[in-house]
């Protein structure tokens, strides 16, 4: 391999920076994407991303019930350019199109940035997205957003964190007050502090003015009760608060916490570049000839996600992948690790937003689409030059239940050949019941978009009108050491054991009370919220 290519790795891989959004629906994730969007000269104005997303469905040709429902199955990478970096957003799904894809991007992530409503602390959405990234060992930024409402103290909203999730803080600026008497925002690396004055039109955007801590001007700016305030926390903070540790942040122990207001962009940007200072850049991949450097010579990358009917004229479907190493070529031919056949990748997209334009190139810490002729499944590996695959991804914790039926005998065939290849693709997990009577297959989704998906789809590809009969489960557990260890622990009281597509046993509960009541009785019970990877 030449020097040049490694020397173009080299930089690709150093100006690339890549991560995913976690919150929970409201914290202002469109909001921030936009303003964010700002800054790399991507859109020119704030409104574009919701408005696009309108005119998307007016002119729609996409999946009809994405037209009909008005919501978004899609989620999509925003590439953009800010000093010299290459950064990628890879969307999250949330809202009413929460579902298991929203975990797997997570699986293509080098980064996370919490984002919390100050009103609200850690919500629900966000803890469960917060497992994965633990799981991962992804760094995670915090910005705690809303500040221009009346929120939570700051120092209580850091005690959340590090209480709840385990995590260690390390405010990177402090709010001066909050609300009607928010002043702005004290940045600790800079000892400077930026005023916040809401503009003269319409309050959408903030005036960032800085001076410097010492300035004699400060006393007057602020009430005096929010001056020693101030004060008061700024010396709590640098006796009790940690020094920021990069090595942590970047083994995912310690959160970089910033302060702002995405709405009127508000520390915003100071917010970007210090992500950009500390994030990681693409990361090494766990595979099984051992962890594989983004500037290894060879092209490799892993599917983290299935799109179906992106476009219902071709009924294409679209397989996403994460470059891991080496530079990635339109046209080029690569090893399918699972199959051990060679495809051809002949319809490279770059996904913005929803406009899918042909690439030439990719590097590591990129997504592309690929036009997936069937070959592909969540967590394949395709690679050039030596063969090795990358660790799959983990099934996580469904939360709905529901048998499928289908109602019309004569469509036996269809109905099993339907859930066989939407499980295969990872549209939905299948478990079945223990009692080997009960033959129906029982969907387990993180959302219930995934079961409108499952229906609309086995009627529109497989021709199979079916019903859901609902269960009144909502948490599932794998169990540790199989049916074998299940035996031993005898009787269970309040979950029922279901098994999954490769046979394994898996517990299912109303509740996460009775998941607590069961390893209470059974200390000797291990369960897993996140199955292991069948390899
Ligand atoms: P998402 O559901 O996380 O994508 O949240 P959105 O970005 O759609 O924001 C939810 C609501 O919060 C919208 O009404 C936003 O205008 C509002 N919002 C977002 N950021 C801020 C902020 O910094 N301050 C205030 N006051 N409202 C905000």
């Amino acid at each position: 391999m030449s020097t040049e290519i490694q020397a173009e790795l080299q930089t690709q891989v150093e100006r690339r920076r890549n991560f995913a959004i976690i919150s929970h629906p409201d914290a202002g994730k469109t909001t921030l994407t936009e303003k964010l969007l700002l800054y790399g000269g991507a859109i020119h104005q704030a409104g574009a991303v919701k408005a696009r997303r309108a005119q998307r469905h007016a002119t729609s040709d996409w999946m009809e019930m994405e037209q009909q429902r008005g919501i978004s199955i899609t989620s999509t990478v925003l590439q953009f350019d800010y000093k010299g970096f290459q950064i990628n957003l890879l969307d999250t799904p949330g809202h009413q199109d929460f579902s298991e894809d929203t975990y797997r991007t997570l699986a293509a992530a080098d980064n996370a940035v919490m984002l919390i409503d100050a009103a609200k602390g850690l919500e629900p959405q966000t803890r469960k997205l917060f497992e994965v990234c633990r799981l991962r060992g992804l760094p995670i930024f915090t910005f705690v957003n809303k500040l221009d409402r009346p929120g939570r103290e700051p120092l209580e909203l850091l005690d959340e964190i590090e209480q709840e999730l385990g995590l260690a803080t390390y405010a990177a600026n402090w709010p001066i007050g909050m609300g009607d008497r928010f002043k702005g925002v004290f940045e600790r690396s800079t000892q400077k502090i930026h005023l916040f004055e809401r503009s003269a039109h319409g309050q959408r955007e903030a005036v960032d003015t800085i001076i410097d801590f010492g300035d004699p001007r400060i006393e007057q700016l602020l009430e005096q009760d929010l001056y020693y305030q101030f004060k008061d926390d700024l010396e709590l903070l640098e006796g009790v608060g940690s020094e920021l540790d990069l090595e942590e942040v970047h083994e995912g122990m310690m959160t970089p916490v910033f302060f702002g207001s995405a709405m009127t962009n508000f520390g915003v940007e100071p917010f970007l570049n210090a992500f950009l200072e500390y994030a990681l850049k693409p990361t090494p991949h766990v595979s099984n000839q051992g962890e594989i450097e983004p500037t290894y010579p060879e092209f490799s990358g892993f599917i983290f996600k299935l799109q179906a009917n992106m476009d219902p004229k071709h009924r294409d479907r679209v397989a996403f992948v994460r470059v891991c190493s080496g530079k990635f070529e339109k046209d080029m031919t690569v090893n399918h690790a699972r199959t051990g056949k060679l495809v051809r990748l002949s319809r490279p997209q770059k996904l913005f937003a929803q406009d899918r334009e042909v690439i030439e190139t990719a590097y590591p810490g990129d997504v592309i689409g690929l036009n997936n002729p069937g070959v592909f499944a969540i967590g394949d590996t395709i690679y050039v030059g030596q063969k090795l695959e990358y660790e799959g991804i983990p099934s996580f914790s469904p939360e709905l239940f529901a048998y499928l039926k289908n109602p019309n005998p004569s469509k036996f065939k269809q109905f099993q050949k339907g859930v066989q290849e939407l499980r295969e693709e990872g549209a939905v997990q299948i478990m079945h019941s223990a009692d080997e009577s009960k033959r129906e297959p029982i969907l387990a989704a993180v959302g219930q978009l995934q079961f409108e998906v499952v229906q609309f789809r086995m009627q529109s590809e497989y021709g199979v009108e079916t019903t859901l009969e609902l269960l009144p489960y909502s948490v599932a557990r794998w169990v540790v050491g199989g049916w074998e260890a299940l035996e031993k622990a005898g009787r269970l009281f309040n979950t029922v054991a279901v098994k999954d597509s490769w046979n394994r046993p898996v517990l299912l509960f109303r509740n996460e009370w009775n998941v607590g009541q069961v390893e209470a009785d059974h200390p000797e019970l291990q369960l897993n919220a996140i199955a292991p990877v069948v390899s």
